[in-house]
């Protein structure tokens, strides 16, 4: 199948924006190219001259259930009808009620309390300040405040989410001295779906022995990390992980931002291995990719000693706290997943994209190929030029964006049979070109 689209480079990239507008891990004086999209729905993204791309990334893992849903616009003009935002400091809406109701029915059963955020780098900074004030009630010491996790992660951009990220992926070296410094232990080797390395877990072992006095919590993402290394690892990991903080006194936060609402072949990815957070964010996939929001799920133990202790209160409240519009179109997006079978529609996602890469691994180039729930990752021995990777992907009508060495897909559910095979095909015509 060869679809080539003619691309007017220059037409496509706006020169204003080019010269005023900063975009994510962009530089303004050699810039990455940038498409000026004009529409988007289902899975196909349209840019300004009519080219249309079939989209593998679901606007960075959000866009679950592909672009202009019918149901979820209707809940979002519905809900203008009413009210956009109202301050939730003194008030609340049904949108903030029937979303957290609909939250708890899907998370851990241990999940009691539910703070609602901005982003996801919020969620992981709210996360984090709970542990804190957690372990300040609890132990009567401000000595217990730091964090612990494991190498290869990412938490989000803002400080201490920036802070718990990988140490060599992650930002680190840019901020230097003016971040907090974390315990990091490596990232666990036994992979998804092989063999059981009992291992993996003594680093963890030994730092929560020496340091648990100074480790208010260890926070990672349960199953897949993502953006920092796109890497599926052993789900006894968690268990081995969560008898350890219970023996060390160490509240355990999962960031389930990325890999919430069935991203993983599970409504959430703690399911893989039975293992409950005392903390678990969710984000991205949250409101189906529409607006930014996220929440912070914790234990009636936690939300209650942090209540119980000095501050009185968790300190924190955004301004856009549980905004109504946001609700209303999360809960359209949750009861969108309710109303199919996801956890087969997954498998058969899972099944298609296990095929189709397949034949990466055979290519010299090509250093591992994984496929987890919706996620395939072709990992490529040397790192990808991100530009030049997408000018031939904008030529082939699909949209990929590779970090680092990975080469990756988790297109929106709504994406078509069809549409996967063109999607999966192009990306290994072009992972074959490279390095
Ligand atoms: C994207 C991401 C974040 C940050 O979310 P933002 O909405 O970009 O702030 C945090 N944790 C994980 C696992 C993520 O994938």
């Amino acid at each position: 199948m060869e679809r080539k689209n003619e691309i007017n480079e220059a037409a496509l990239c706006d020169a204003w924006d080019r010269e005023h507008l900063w975009h994510p891990y962009t530089s303004t004086t050699n810039p990455l190219p940038t498409y000026k999209v004009k529409s988007a729905r289902g899975c196909v993204i349209t840019l300004a001259d009519g080219t249309e791309l079939i989209d593998g990334m679901s606007s960075w893992w959000c866009a679950c259930h592909g672009y202009n849903n019918p149901a979820l616009n209707a809940a979002a003009v519905k809900q203008l009808g009413d009210m956009s935002h109202v301050m939730f400091g003194g008030f609340t809406h049904e949108p903030a009620i029937a979303l957290g109701k609909k939250l708890l029915e899907l998370a851990p059963d241990n999940m009691h309390n539910i703070f609602y955020a901005d982003s996801g780098s919020v969620a992981v900074e709210v996360a984090m300040k709970m542990a804190v004030q957690y372990a300040v009630a609890e132990s009567g010491s401000h000595s217990k405040t730091n964090f612990v996790t494991i190498r290869r992660g990412y938490h989000g951009d803002t400080w201490n989410a920036m802070s718990v990220c990988d140490p060599v992926t992650g930002m680190h070296g840019a901020f230097g001295s003016a971040l907090p410094i974390r315990f990091f232990v490596p990232s666990p080797s036994s992979r998804f779906g092989g063999e059981w390395n009992a291992a993996d877990l003594q680093p963890l072992e030994e730092t929560l022995k020496e340091h648990h006095d100074e480790i208010a919590a260890l926070i990672l993402e349960p199953i897949v990390q993502g953006a920092g290394g796109m890497w599926f690892y052993h789900p006894e990991y968690l268990r081995g992980a969560r008898a350890l903080c219970d023996k060390y006194g160490v509240l355990l936060i999962f960031d389930e931002i990325a890999t919430g609402f069935w991203r993983t072949g599970r409504c959430f990815a703690w399911e893989h291995a039975g293992v409950k957070p005392d903390i678990m964010c969710v984000g991205k996939g949250l409101t189906g990719g529409y607006l930014t929001m996220s929440a912070v799920l914790t234990t009636r133990k936690v939300a209650d000693t942090i209540s119980d202790g000095e501050a009185g209160v968790l300190m924190h409240g955004p301004t856009f706290m549980g905004n109504p519009l946001a609700c209303a179109i999360a809960l359209a997006s949750m009861q969108l997943l309710e109303s199919q079978d996801m956890a087969a529609h997954v498998r058969h996602m899972e099944e298609s994209m296990e095929r189709l890469l397949a034949p990466a691994r055979d290519f010299a180039n090509v250093a591992d190929v994984r496929v987890l729930g919706s996620i395939g990752v072709v990992a490529m021995r040397n790192p990808v030029d991100v530009g030049e990777f997408q000018k031939e992907c904008v030529r082939r009508g699909v949209w990929i964006r590779p970090f680092g060495r990975n080469v990756y897909i988790m297109p929106p559910y709504v994406i078509t049979d069809e549409q996967l095979k063109y999607l999966a095909e192009q990306m290994l015509e072009i992972v074959k070109t490279l390095p």
